[in-house]
């Protein structure tokens, strides 16, 4: 292995595709090594602030990504209980003014498709399924990598991009399973016919109530509508079957809006997600490997974020081993010091916000109240340090 041999990256989710797409199209060979056998095959909804714009922009797969997407009218937190809407913030103009981009919604498969199309035409990309990392080596002038069918692939450097459970970062910061925080999430699509009257098809949005919340929003040129709920329970850690899950959302939600009660109606109910975050760390980095998006800051999805992070995370990191002429090292350095404040502030934040979506008795009162005093200028304000992007224009050497 040496510095010319490619760069590998473990995982072929958002993030993985993006720093190789970000790599390849500065000139970059990079393979991607992805466990499953098809990239990008499942997927639900996923919302994107206008921080990734100049992401896109970067990666050349602007209009790709708008031709799939859908602008909501406006994204509104509306009380879980009374129904009041609580903060209403138009799409266009205030955000794409404010921000110089919109709130878009995607379905994940077709944010992977644009990005597995552009990959395709990138020469120097090499998109490689059935490809499970299992270990890494590093030697004086590059990585071997191992996988679960045996082989050994030799890199000058190798990015974990293998989500929340990373492999790879259990090796860099071995700082053991994520923590689930006792919250459950059930998602499902179903038809825009489907949905029952009374419910706003086009916007973006979120019910928060005592111990639960809820999101939605439309898909796939307003055919689809996303939905997603999320709720404390005791029985986070339990694996239960449709009629347990049921008769516990039905509990939960006992008191939430009737529109709430109408879409969890049309919800399959069968599987759910263990919400799961960790604590921020300084150091993703060690020597020729570093991790990104989910391996690197996993956040709670108060923000909805976690894509955006990862795109972001993958348009620094290229930029930074760009720069660095073969010092894999130093622009791994260089690209955990750009991102660790920004990421963390997502982390923390995130974990601050979940709780007043969630307050219940008086805590509920003031963080309502606190909300519903908040201008359309006051909220995008409150948003600006993430809404604003990283400053990748700045220089990044250190
Ligand atoms: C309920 C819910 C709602 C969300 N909503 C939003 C939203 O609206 N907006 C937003 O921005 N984010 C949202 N997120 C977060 C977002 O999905 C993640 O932050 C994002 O997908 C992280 O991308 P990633 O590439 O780091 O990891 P992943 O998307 O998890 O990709 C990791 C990839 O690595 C592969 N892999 C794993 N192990 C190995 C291995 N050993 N070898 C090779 N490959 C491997 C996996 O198969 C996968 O393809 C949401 C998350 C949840 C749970």
């Amino acid at each position: 292995m040496t510095t010319s041999d490619p760069i590998l990256v473990a995982g072929g989710g958002l993030g993985g595709l993006s720093v190789a797409l970000a790599l390849g199209r500065k000139g970059h060979r990079v393979r991607v090594l992805e466990a499953t056998a098809e990239l990008g095959a499942i997927g639900y909804g996923i919302q994107l602030g206008p921080n990734v714009f100049p992401m896109f922009e970067r990666l050349g797969i602007t209009d790709a990504v708008l031709k799939q997407s859908i602008l909501p009218r406006a994204c509104i937190m509306f009380d879980a209980l009374s129904g009041r809407a609580l903060t209403r913030i138009p799409n266009d103009p205030v955000l794409r003014e404010r921000f110089g981009a919109p709130y878009i919604v995607i379905h994940r498969v077709d944010l992977h498709q644009v990005l597995l199309d552009a990959c395709r035409a990138t020469a120097g990309i090499s998109l490689e399924p059935l490809t499970a990392v299992t270990g890494f080596a590093q030697q004086a002038e590059g990585v071997t990598v191992t996988t679960e069918d045996g082989r050994v692939i030799a890199g000058a450097a190798l990015i974990g991009a293998d989500g929340l459970r990373s492999g790879i970062r259990a090796r860099v910061v071995n700082d053991g399973e994520p923590k689930p925080i006792g919250y459950v999430a059930h998602r499902t699509i179903v038809p825009m016919s489907a949905v029952p009257e009374g419910v706003d098809r086009d916007i973006s949005a979120l019910w928060i109530g005592p111990g639960f919340h809820m999101v939605h929003y439309p898909l796939r040129h307003n055919t689809l509508f996303n939905i997603v709920a999320v709720f404390r329970t005791d029985t986070f850690g339990e694996r239960g079957d449709s009629a347990f899950n049921t008769a516990e959302v039905e509990r939960t939600y006992q008191t939430a809006h009737p529109v709430m009660k109408a879409l969890l109606d049309k919800m399959d109910l069968n599987r759910r997600w263990v919400i799961a975050d960790r604590d921020p760390v300084r150091r993703w980095s060690d020597n020729r490997v570093t991790i990104l998006g989910d391996a690197a800051h996993p956040a709670l999805q108060t923000f909805a974020q976690g894509a955006c992070m990862a795109i972001e995370d993958a348009v620094c990191l290229a930029e930074c081993v760009d720069q660095a002429g073969g010092d894999f090292a130093g622009a791994f350095r260089h690209y955990e010091r750009a991102r660790g404040t920004r990421t963390a502030r997502v982390q923390l934040e995130g974990r601050h916000l979940w709780e007043g979506y969630h307050a219940e008795g008086i805590a509920r009162d003031v963080w309502i109240d606190a909300f519903a005093r908040r201008s359309e200028r006051d909220v995008c304000d409150c948003l600006a340090w993430l809404y604003d992007g990283p400053r990748l224009t700045e220089p990044v050497a250190a």
